[in-house]
């Protein structure tokens, strides 16, 4: 079993995938090839990004987190003006100080090259690095894959079959479960909600004040976040003009505080998730959930259902919301993906609403069934949802997105909640049905932004 905490990383903005991922290859690289021997005398490195990862970089910043990586930041502890500076600073020097090795000459324009039309057989997104000495062909190269959410993976390790359904788990965990039916299963058999079983696994890997302090550590930079983006105006970066809503709208509502109006909860959800999605596709800090691209959903509903009017988060239902929604993650990420390349939006905001449908349906004291139900039903109605963003950038159609999807999952989990007994769908079921629609679905709806909404709208 993964953890849960594994799905909820801290990052900067606009994609887990092709922003946070890449970075973290490009640090990875280097910390191999200096054990290799080879970083020291390096003169020249090579970046190809393959597949959507060329596709769509541009738009979603790849060549930046690239560069980030190589200087040595990290997504998780990367500070965003900082971050900017830096690579201000070595594009018009045209230099790279790499970490833990010699400063070298850079051209983004040569030196990191798009092969779109490269789709490897493994994942979609691929990244081959390499590394050049003074004279000569490359003296190590190796190709990694961004595999959604910033999960990262290298080509041996992903060519390696994985028996059955289930991640490799080191036998550690006490509750491994590899389907929804397994899980409502040991739920059952020893007394546990959803929550507790999940924590359970989480006991062996680190005391239990531990996990509790990480999911709060998540839950707050999630909360700054949608401050951060409540309060910050403005055009978004990346060429589209997109004006940023969450401001204006939040002071609207504010300002109409007590008026009592039936759909000011669509209100309020909608600008949280929107604060938070303006933020990624700014490049500010997120938390993925289960990806950066659908990183408005979770935090907007635990915003609204387990926080105070102030903001101040009620830690026990934070906890236990993060902790079923990220035992729904699990799922996925284990019987199909989390990846837009690789599944469509389904992947990613499909996901995030099952999960946060699931998570909000345990904080209303909802049984396990009931919590699988919720999260059957967020992924239910998202069946077959493409990834066309436009212009390549995590703007349109996703803000607006997040915001859809986020009341699409209160909406699954009040369902949820007035089913009696056992629905016609199963999780698993579902879980199978987005993954074979994945497989089956074109590549031009695969965060390549060659077809859909990308190729209707016209990018200026
Ligand atoms: S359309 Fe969905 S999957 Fe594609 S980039 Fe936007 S949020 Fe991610």
């Amino acid at each position: 079993m993964l953890s849960v905490l594994d799905l909820f990383r801290v990052g900067l903005g606009p994609s887990s995938s092709h922003t946070v991922g890449p970075m973290r290859i490009a640090r990875r690289f280097l910390r191999e090839a200096g054990k290799a021997g080879y970083l020291k005398g390096a003169m020249r490195i090579e970046v190809e990004l393959q597949g959507s990862l060329a596709l769509t970089g541009v738009g979603h910043g790849t060549d930046k987190a690239v560069i980030l990586g190589l200087l040595g930041f990290a997504p998780e502890t990367a500070d965003p003006d900082q971050a900017e500076q830096a690579f201000h600073a070595a594009i018009s020097a045209r230099k790279l100080a790499l970490i833990g090795g010699p400063e070298i000459a850079f051209n983004p324009i040569a030196d990191i090259l798009y092969r779109g039309e490269h789709v490897p057989d493994l994942h979609t997104n691929g990244m081959e690095l390499r590394l050049y000495p003074m004279n000569g062909g490359p003296v190590f190269t190796r190709v990694y894959y961004s595999t959604g959410g910033g999960f990262i993976a290298s080509a041996r390790r992903l060519s390696r079959p994985v028996k059955g359904d289930v991640i490799e788990d080191k036998g550690a965990s006490p509750y491994a479960f590899g389907s929804a039916a397994r899980l409502l299963e040991l739920c059952t058999v020893n007394d546990l909600t959803i929550a507790n079983l999940i924590l359970g696994n989480e006991d062996v890997r680190r005391p239990r004040a531990q996990t509790e302090d990480r999911l709060d550590q998540v839950v707050d930079v999630m909360m700054a976040c949608i401050d951060r983006g409540l309060q910050t105006d403005g055009i978004l970066p990346g060429g589209l003009s997109v004006t940023r809503r969450a401001p204006g709208l939040y002071q609207k509502l504010m300002d109409g505080a007590g008026a009592n109006e039936r759909e000011a909860l669509f209100d309020w959800l909608n600008v949280y998730a929107m604060a938070v999605n303006e933020e990624n596709a700014a490049g500010g800090r997120v938390v993925t959930a289960p990806t950066n691209g659908a990183a408005g959903i979770l935090p907007a509903v635990i915003r609204h259902y387990c926080c105070e009017e102030d903001g101040t988060p009620m830690r026990e239902k934070a906890r236990r919301f993060l902790l079923v929604a990220g035992g729904i993650g699990l799922l996925y990420k284990q019987r199909a993906s989390i990846s837009g390349a690789e599944m469509g939006c389904q992947g990613e905001v499909g996901v995030a609403c099952s999960m946060a449908a699931a998570g909000l349906a345990a904080v209303w004291s909802a049984t396990p069934a009931q919590c699988l139900g919720a999260a059957e039903i967020g992924m239910e109605h998202n069946l077959g949802l493409t990834c066309d963003p436009v212009g390549g950038l995590v703007q349109i159609p996703c803000i607006e997105r997040n915001a859809i999807g986020t009341v699409k999952a209160v909406n699954a989990a009040r369902l949820a909640l007035h089913q009696t007994g056992q629905g016609k769908v199963s999780l698993d079921q579902v879980i199978e049905t987005m993954r074979q629609t994945g497989l089956d679905m074109s590549s031009k709806y695969k965060e390549t932004s060659q077809g859909g909404l990308a190729v209707n709208v016209v990018a200026c």
